[in-house]
């Protein structure tokens, strides 16, 4: 049994250690209480707890574990819907996850299985478990359950406890290179040769983010936006610059939505800046924007090393005024200015 063959089903890319490390425990009958899933965003931590949540309640699992996909219980469970599979994540607008939450989230995990089944309790970005929340929790950890199953996902370990860190088995999650995404996206999701160069690029070794790109267009299309944004910023006057700001930031986006949306923009920027400076360094071909190429030469046409280093400085900072809670339209005008 090969690390591919054990990947294979769990509709993954890359991670194959994770895969194996899981796969072997169904395996064995060796499955903990509590996992901790963790990395950067977008490695795919949220669909392979899925994943291995419906391996776990399957009754048809091949001998790779993995779910079969027909039965009443996988269709539930790819619907969201299987009342032995609960997840919970930080409500939109809300600070955190709070303790009412996790209540909720024990007392169904505390609940027997109507089909005898593992219950398993998925809690999505843990870092934003509240004080409280983090304590009811731990008690459960404290005293583990046969059949109950606990899987946080966390882009920074460090953000959780040492108390539930320790309680909990932790699983890595590591960035992709880009031939693999490139070569999954051809074999297992049909994309073009061009698309799979593009967006294996473009994702920076995040699978997850390669496949939004490739299945979900408005997805695309808003992150082309930014990035022209950017790219046109050069050639527009102070007015135009508040004005393509005032119109990538939208009317709706409020509150700590738009605060979200403001961090996501700087963040386009600030790679697009990283590969401004790589084409400086003759370093082309390891920029993840290839695909604007001529456009990134056109910018970098126009600026010279200090003005890159002082618009590399603005981005940095500009990420930390959104963290101090300046308003995120005087953040990006900030950078707007800068060049
Ligand atoms: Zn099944």
């Amino acid at each position: 049994m090969t690390s591919s063959d054990l990947k294979s089903g769990w509709s993954l890319i890359g991670n194959g250690h994770i895969f194996e490390f899981l796969v072997k425990s169904l395996a064995k009958n060796n499955v903990s209480g509590s996992y901790i899933f963790t990395g950067p965003a977008d490695l795919g931590k949220a669909t392979a707890a899925h994943f291995f949540a419906r391996s776990l309640v399957c009754d048809n699992t091949d001998s790779l574990k993995k779910p079969c996909g027909k039965c009443p219980t996988c269709i539930e469970a790819v619907k969201n819907i299987h009342s032995d599979i609960y997840l919970i994540e930080k409500l939109e607008d809300k600070k955190n996850i709070s303790i009412d939450q996790v209540r909720d989230f024990i007392r169904n995990l505390n609940m027997s299985s109507f089909l005898n089944s593992y219950k398993i309790g998925i809690i999505k970005s843990a870092e934003n478990l509240s004080q409280g929340a983090v304590n009811a929790l731990l008690k459960t950890l404290e005293e583990p359950k046969i059949k109950v199953v606990i899987i946080l996902t966390v882009t920074d370990l460090e953000a959780l406890p040492k108390t539930i860190i320790s309680r909990s088995q932790i699983l890595r999650f590591k960035a992709v290179a880009s031939n693999i995404i490139h070569d999954e996206l051809i074999k297992n999701y049909k994309a073009s040769r061009s698309q799979a160069k593009n967006f294996s690029r473009l994702c920076a070794g995040r699978p997850a983010l390669a496949l939004k790109f490739f299945q979900n267009e408005e997805y695309y299309k808003s992150y082309k936006a930014y990035v022209k944004s950017f790219i046109g910023l050069l050639d527009i006057d102070i007015n135009e610059r508040f004005s393509t700001i005032e119109n990538i930031l939208g009317k709706e986006a409020r509150g700590q939505e738009a605060v979200r949306l403001a961090a996501g923009i700087v963040d386009i920027w600030q790679n697009l800046a990283r590969d401004l400076m790589l084409m400086e360094l003759n370093l082309a071909d390891l920029i993840q924007h290839e695909a604007f190429i001529k456009d990134l030469a056109e910018v970098k046409s126009k600026l010279n090393l200090k003005a890159l280093l002082n618009l590399i400085n603005i981005l940095r900072q500009s990420r930390e005024y959104l963290a101090a809670n300046v308003s995120p339209r005087l953040a990006l005008e900030s950078v707007a200015v800068s060049f």
